[in-house]
């Protein structure tokens, strides 16, 4: 529930308005997930709740720790589906990776989540909860680190799960919830551009990263079929019209798959392409998985491709791997434990194999 849903349902109980707004703290500012421990209601309220409402709409199936400390969760809703969100920390920030639905739709050829297809969307409910699980697993594990920011790259296409997402969004940054500010919250999408024109008008406004992952539309078109719907100068041409928060740059994410996007050609048609936006790269080198058939280029490749990035004037940051032991690494969320997976994956026939250069 919203903050109004829930004073709302306090109404329909035939409750005072704040009654709601007590209980919506509790659960998302203070994160408990008991009634009892609501300790400023009386025992008739409890008792109430408990008979008509519950907490919480996850379970933590399992945690996946990495070598590098990275921490994969699996989560199910009551109906039965798993999900991942995986806990990034590092020095001075944790990142938590989340998911906007179980599976996707958009078919990205060298993705594992695209692999599941699409099984559904997730409520808001089922968006904030992995924050709320994950934060109360930081605090048994690492009582010095807290959720700093949050990046909806999970599982999922975050702008086809729409009203949800922004409904999450609203919940995740309230003041009188877990506050999170929204320039540390990132969603990253595919490049819906109906939806992305739409995102620009919202009052809540997260930063943005788009999949680009290619420098022209050949390229773009062969590894993510989303482009021959919307290709990249509309892609572009959304993005220019976005209307960015002063200081604000637009994240690219930028996978580099052997043979396929890395030449030095490709480079220099990707810092033409972006010239005049205010952005960045984000360059991750291909994660493998067994379903897609590319391969990682060699790192030596990876520092080529991002000095002539960066001679050419864009400003790029290589994306090291985190979680790759536990395959929970970009692209790698596929619902597997000990790399089988739990439910069986759609495999289709890809592109043809990249050359393996390393
Ligand atoms: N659906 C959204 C967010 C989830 S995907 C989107 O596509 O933006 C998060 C990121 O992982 C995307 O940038 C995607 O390009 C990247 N990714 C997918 N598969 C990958 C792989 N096998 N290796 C590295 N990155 C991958
Ligand atoms: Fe979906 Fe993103 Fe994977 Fe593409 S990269 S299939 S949009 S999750």
């Amino acid at each position: 529930m919203t903050l109004d849903e829930a004073e709302a349902f306090a109404v329909a109980q035939g409750w005072q308005r704040f009654r709601g707004e007590q209980i919506w703290r509790w659960v998302h500012d203070k994160g408990v997930r008991t009634f009892d421990e609501m300790t400023n209601l009386n025992e008739a309220t409890r008792a109430r709740l408990r008979e008509v409402a519950t907490i919480g709409c996850l379970t933590v199936a399992e945690v996946q720790t990495s070598r590098d400390g990275t921490r994969k969760l699996r989560l199910v809703t009551r109906d039965g589906q798993s999900i991942e969100s995986v806990l990034i920390p590092s020095n001075e920030k944790t990142t938590q990776c989340i998911s906007s639905q179980v599976g996707c739709a958009v078919d990205c050829q060298f993705c594992a989540t695209a692999k599941l297809g699409l099984k559904r969307n997730l409520d808001p409910g089922e968006i904030v909860d992995q924050v709320y699980l994950a934060q109360r697993l930081l605090a048994e594990v690492e009582p010095d680190r807290r959720i700093t920011n949050i990046v909806y790259m999970g599982m999922g296409e975050p702008l086809h799960n729409y009203d949800n997402l922004v409904t999450s969004l609203r919940i995740l940054t309230h003041q009188k919830g877990a506050g999170l500010a929204q320039r540390r919250i990132t969603v990253s999408t595919s490049g819906l551009v109906p939806k992305l024109e739409k995102l620009g008008g919202e009052t809540v406004r997260p930063n943005l990263a788009v999949s680009l992952n290619a420098p022209n539309d050949s390229i773009r078109d062969e590894i993510m079929p989303i482009n021959r719907k919307w290709n990249i100068a509309k892609l572009l041409g959304a993005l220019k019209a976005y209307p960015l928060e002063q200081r604000r740059r637009i994240t690219f994410e930028y996978v580099l798959l052997a043979g396929v996007n890395d030449s030095l050609d490709d480079a220099a048609q990707l810092a033409k392409l972006l010239r005049g936006i205010k952005c960045k790269v984000n360059i991750i080198p291909y994660n493998p998985h067994a379903e897609a058939p590319y391969a990682r280029p060699s790192a030596s490749a990876v520092d080529a491709f991002q000095n002539e990035c960066k001679r050419l004037g864009l400003s790029t940051y290589l994306r090291t791997p985190r979680g790759d032991d536990i395959d929970a690494a970009c692209g790698q969320l596929a619902n597997r434990v000990n790399g089988s997976p739990i439910v069986p994956l759609r495999v289709k026939k890809g592109p043809p194999p990249a050359p393996n250069v390393e």
